[in-house]
């Protein structure tokens, strides 16, 4: 099945592999949410950067994030000592509504094959759920992770968000642990991608 996108475009590949996927479940679609606006302002448990390996702050959210909550976060971020790719590690939000940054590292596309940077893309959003439940956060906003400058075509991207947060939430680690996931777009490309993407991973009942 081809399944258009928002412009009447055929999208191939990873549409299509998700579609028929997933069964409808009232309890799951009522758990995910995309939200479009700047995340810095959310209050919520925690809000996931797209950070980088170094995690002494860069551009786009990164630069957003660190500007919102404050030289406090950098300090934090110093005494972490870098980060994997396709890992996660935690701060405090310090001036942030949000009580928790979960710092990941996504795949730098066109430096990666597409399988590599797949698995990469994947692992950040498993590593960002892992490590908010073992921080009892239970609310968690994400952005586009490596859909800006890292260079991650925004609509497959979307498709590996979903799925991964489709398939933990459903995982039996995670019953219970989890109240509500953000999806937050930002530019239009990525609101095009999770208006596709989210009914494929969370079809509506
Ligand atoms: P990466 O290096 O992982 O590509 P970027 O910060 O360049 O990270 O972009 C990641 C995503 O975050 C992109 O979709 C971008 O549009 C989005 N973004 C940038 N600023 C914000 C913000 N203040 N709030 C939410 N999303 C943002």
């Amino acid at each position: 099945l081809i399944v258009p996108g928002a412009d009447g475009e055929a999208i191939p590949a990873p549409f299509s592999a998700l579609s028929g996927q997933f069964a409808p479940s009232a309890d799951l679609n009522d758990r995910v949410v995309v939200w479009r606006g700047d995340i810095t302002r959310l209050k919520i448990d925690a809000i996931v950067n797209a950070a980088n390996n170094s995690l002494l702050g860069g551009g786009g959210v990164d630069g957003a994030i660190h500007a919102a909550a404050g030289p406090d976060l950098l300090e934090e971020c110093i005494g972490l000592r870098g980060c994997e790719t396709g890992d996660c590690k935690i701060t405090r939000g310090y001036r942030l509504p949000a009580k928790h940054v979960l710092h990941t590292v996504g795949p730098i596309y066109h430096r990666r094959n597409e399988e590599e940077a797949q698995a990469e893309l994947v692992s950040c959003y498993e590593r960002c759920m892992e490590c908010a439940v073992a921080n009892e956060v239970r609310t968690v906003a994400f952005c586009a992770i490596s859909t800006g400058v890292y260079g991650y075509p925004s609509k497959a991207a979307a498709v590996e968000a979903t799925r991964t947060v489709r398939r933990l939430l459903e995982d039996e680690r995670y019953a219970g642990k989890i109240d509500r996931v953000v999806f937050v777009t930002f530019v239009q490309n990525d609101v095009q991608a999770y208006d596709i993407a989210l009914p494929l991973a969370f079809p509506p009942v």
